[in-house]
């Protein structure tokens, strides 16, 4: 998820005190051409903020949109902040990792692959094998036998979510370095408050974005069967 800088806020929709972006410049996370994308109306809205999608004039594909409502809003007009949702990202940041299964990783490509090329059927074949593929490298080999959603259940028993959260406590210890910096009584350099960024932005999208994108999807998923 990439934030898009208030200067690159084109224009906005203006709702009571609210300032909702409507149309932004950044880069297409398809094609990768800087661009302007209009964001549609119909936000699908949570309790952090607010979803919505755009067309890349270009390659035409959706790229879906957050729109963070500011929590201390004093009605002076202040602008919501806007991300960008790189749809590309995942599959980059897998195919750097390497203990994620090769099957997998080639799986998901030939996925987004079959999709780009507007294939429903393919689409939907590869996304099973995703699936299964996800299923297998969590839950071994043993449970491939049972139907999709019993392993699926089986899922949450076998992923620690909590650990990326609770192994940053040590980090910000009471004594730690990384407190006396937030504290201002430690310098930092331009390094580390990239590094501190990355730790907010990851922060944001593991316990606010990617659930809120989950939720959103099944509605829409259920909302169509
Ligand atoms: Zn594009």
């Amino acid at each position: 998820m990439k934030r898009i800088l208030p200067g690159s806020i084109l224009s906005f929709n203006q709702y009571g005190h609210l300032k909702i972006p409507k149309a932004v410049k950044c880069e297409c996370p398809e094609c990768g051409k800087t661009t302007a994308f209009i964001l549609k109306s119909n936000y699908q809205a949570n309790k952090i903020g607010l979803f919505s999608q755009g067309n890349c004039p270009f390659c035409k594909v959706t790229s879906s949109f957050v729109i963070m409502l500011k929590e201390n809003h004093t009605g002076t007009n202040e602008a919501a902040d806007v991300f960008i949702y790189d749809q590309r990202q995942p599959l980059h940041q897998i195919e750097k990792q390497p203990d994620i299964p090769g099957d997998l990783i080639r799986s998901y490509r030939s996925a987004l692959k079959v999709h780009q090329s507007n294939d429903p059927l393919a689409t939907a074949v590869m996304s099973k094998r995703v699936l299964e593929s996800v299923l297998k490298n969590f839950l071994g080999e043993d449970t491939n036998g049972l139907p999709l959603a019993d392993r699926f259940k089986q899922l949450p028993s076998h992923i620690d979510l909590s650990k990326p959260i609770s192994s940053l406590s040590h980090l910000i210890d009471r004594d730690s370095t990384l407190q006396q910096m937030l504290d201002l009584e430690h310098d930092l350099d331009d390094e580390m408050a990239e590094l501190l960024m990355d730790l907010l932005n990851g922060l944001i999208e593991y316990l606010y974005v990617l659930p809120a994108k989950l939720e959103m999807t099944h509605g829409r998923i259920e909302e169509k069967l």
